[in-house]
């Protein structure tokens, strides 16, 4: 129990107890928590723990910023704070325990040995392009960190002598205890504050003069990061035993987490990646070719086959242009190309009359003079489509509400 166990984070747990998808919008995760909170909700017969659980779930992806932070590191990121310089306590590592019924069982640290704590893993985010994803890459980063005072051995004094902590008698914890009821007690104990949980302190006159008595100095180090070809965005490289050392403790980890800068060009999904292409008219009706600079500066040639047509919005892939695969680089991804079509804004009667010669005839050609005496002229306005529709969702959005207050209103009328 002391310090808190090295544990993989995760980032799929709290969607898997709210049961929704990792790309659930905020809506659909009120929704999902609202129904679940509900079901579980203790008053209700629910358990307290699973409640606990939801709520958990719900504070964190509920807010934009935690959201990030979690999908991209998973729950021990939101603890812990990014990119924190470790060694201080932040307030979860001062561990709560919490003993059984016996509240005059006295002695607490008496029958159980002094165990080693764990140290924090210290996570940096490490920015990288495509192209270091795609080529592999690696990277010298100086950090600083703490290690055990070279003059003391990590003793703080000069004499290797030290004496109990008053405020603790050299046990390194304190215990309080908190009344929950007539016979109920909590006892909770937490590491002493004035001996920082080591159980001892160190005489003014006998403290190590390189470290002052605090038994770690600050060291410089360089690490080299390789980042190989095919990581993913959120992949952690770990250098274990690299984070601040301090005195009985397991120094913990240094952790590299990529993120992968966005690529004015490509887009990357798993091991494929996408590139936009826009075609004149012409070139979709007639045929093309182009020079596309890949992630390694290789130029590919792209080009159609004869008499091919494309279409807007259509997708063509080259096999084995995509990413490579992590661990296995030789093994490649496709390269989708998804192309748009740009046409002209307006023809001339010439350029119409040249085009209908070689395109199939018109449909409206077809009608017999009859038929359009029987129609009703209209005309056509430009819109701009997703302007017009947002504004139509959100008035549904506010007559739903209407609605709403509208039923409530006609229900108290019938009450009184
Ligand atoms: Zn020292
Ligand atoms: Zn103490």
């Amino acid at each position: 129990m002391f310090g808190r166990a090295p544990k993989k984070s995760d980032n799929t747990k709290y969607y898997e107890i709210l049961g929704v998808p990792q790309n659930a919008s905020q809506d659909d995760l009120k929704k999902a928590y609202r129904k679940a909170a509900i079901k579980n909700h203790p008053d209700k017969g629910g358990d307290p723990e699973k409640f606990k659980e939801l709520a958990q779930a719900y504070e964190v992806l509920s807010d934009p910023e935690k959201r990030e932070i979690y999908d991209q590191y998973g729950e021990d990121a939101l603890k812990e704070g990014m990119g924190g310089g470790g060694g201080g306590h932040d307030p979860f590592d001062i561990f709560q325990s919490f003993f059984g019924g016996n509240p005059f069982g006295g002695g607490g640290g008496s029958s159980r040995g002094r165990r080693q704590r764990r140290g924090e893993d210290v996570i940096h985010p490490l920015k990288v392009s495509l192209e270091e994803l795609y080529n592999g890459t690696s990277k010298k980063l100086s950090l600083s960190r703490n290690v055990l005072c070279s003059k003391c051995k990590g003793k703080g004094s000069k004499s290797g002598a030290s004496t109990k902590c008053a405020g603790c008698q050299g046990s390194g914890m304190k215990v309080s205890i908190r009344h929950l009821g007539p016979s109920m007690i909590q006892q909770m104990q937490h590491p002493c504050n004035d001996c920082k949980g080591t159980g001892e302190t160190i005489n003014d006159k006998d403290r190590c003069p390189q470290c002052k008595g605090e038994k770690v100095v600050q060291e410089k180090k360089v690490l080299e990061v390789h980042v190989e070809k095919g990581m993913h965005n959120g992949q952690k490289i770990t250098f274990p035993g690299e984070a601040d050392e301090a005195p009985d403790t397991v120094t913990g980890d240094i952790v590299f987490v990529l993120q992968q800068k966005e690529h004015p060009k490509f887009k990357r999904k798993g091991d494929d990646i996408f590139v936009e292409h826009t075609l004149s008219l012409t070139e979709a009706l007639c045929g093309f070719q182009f020079i596309l600079t890949h992630l390694d500066n290789r130029q590919l040639l792209i080009k159609s086959q004869p008499g091919e047509v494309v279409k807007p919005d259509q997708f063509k892939a080259i096999n084995d242009e995509g990413m490579p695969m992590y661990q296995r680089p030789f093994m490649r991804g496709k390269l989708y190309i998804h192309f748009s079509v740009d046409f002209p804004d307006s023809l001339t009667a010439d350029q119409c009359k040249a085009l209908e010669a070689v395109l199939p005839a018109r449909a409206s050609i077809q009608m017999t003079d009859m038929e359009l005496d029987e129609c009703e002229e209209t005309t056509l306005h430009d819109v701009n489509i997703e302007e017009e529709m947002r504004r139509k969702q959100s008035q549904e959005a506010y007559d739903e509400d209407e609605e709403m207050h509208g039923g409530a209103q006609r229900v108290q009328c019938a009450q009184q």
